[in-house]
C-alpha cells in the first residue's frame, strides 16, 4: 500500500507524525491504520524499521498526545498531565548511545541493547515534541478551513499562514483573485 496523502511539511518531525491524522477540523481521517502504513511512514520519514501492532498504538497514543501538549503550550495553556507522561514514557524508551569502533578504529554511532528502530523512532519523535515545546512553541493550524494540518511556525513575525503554499497557499490566494473579480 502506497498512500499519496502522506505530508511532511509540518516543519518538526513530531509534527510531520500528528499530520498523519488528516482533515481534523472535520473529525479526522486516520492514515495510520495498519503496522504497515506506519512502516511505511516511518520509511519516508527517515527512520526505517517495522512496525508491530504494538508500535502503531504506541505512535497513535504519542501522536495525540503531541497534538494536544503542542496546542496547549502554543495557546499559553498548561497541558494535560496525562499527556505529558505519554511523552515521557515513550521519550524514555529511547536507547543509550553507543560508541563502537571499526577495525580501523573509524569511530561509529550505534544503540545499546536489541532496542528495535520503531521504539528508537517513536522516543526520537516524542524527544522533538519536548524540544518543540521547550524552545520554540508556535504550532499553528493551517489557515485553510478545509485543511487543519499543523505546523511549527518559524517566520521572523510568526505571521505564517498555510501548512504549504503549494497545497494551501495558492488556493487561497487564487479564492481571494476569483472574489475580486466578482465583485
Ligand atoms: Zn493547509
Amino acid at each position: 500500500m502506497t498512500t499519496a496523502e502522506w505530508v511532511f511539511d509540518g516543519g518538526r518531525p513530531c509534527l510531520h507524525l500528528v499530520n498523519t491524522l488528516r482533515d481534523r477540523h472535520r473529525g479526522g481521517r486516520e492514515l495510520l491504520t495498519t503496522p504497515a502504513a506506519l512502516t511505511e511512514w516511518l520509511g519516508l520519514a527517515g527512520y526505517g524499521g517495522r512496525a508491530t501492532a504494538a508500535d502503531l498504538a504506541t505512535a497513535l497514543e504519542l501522536r495525540e498526545a503531541v497534538d494536544r501538549v503542542s496546542r496547549a503550550v502554543s495557546a499559553g495553556e498548561r497541558p494535560d498531565r496525562a499527556d505529558v507522561t505519554v511523552l515521557n514514557t515513550v521519550a524514555a524508551s529511547a536507547p543509550a548511545p553507543a560508541l563502537r569502533l571499526d577495525a580501523d578504529g573509524t569511530p561509529r554511532r550505534t544503540v545499546q541493547g536489541g532496542t528495535g528502530r520503531v521504539t528508537t523512532a517513536l522516543a526520537m519523535l516524542a524527544v522533538d515534541a519536548i524540544e518543540l515545546v521547550t524552545t520554540s512553541p508556535c504550532v499553528r493550524i493551517c489557515a485553510a478551513d478545509d485543511c487543519g494540518l499543523r505546523f511549527a511556525d518559524s517566520s521572523p513575525k510568526r505571521s505564517r499562514q498555510w501548512c504549504s503554499m503549494a497545497r494551501c497557499g495558492n488556493r487561497a490566494k487564487a479564492r481571494a483573485h476569483y472574489a475580486r473579480r466578482q465583485r
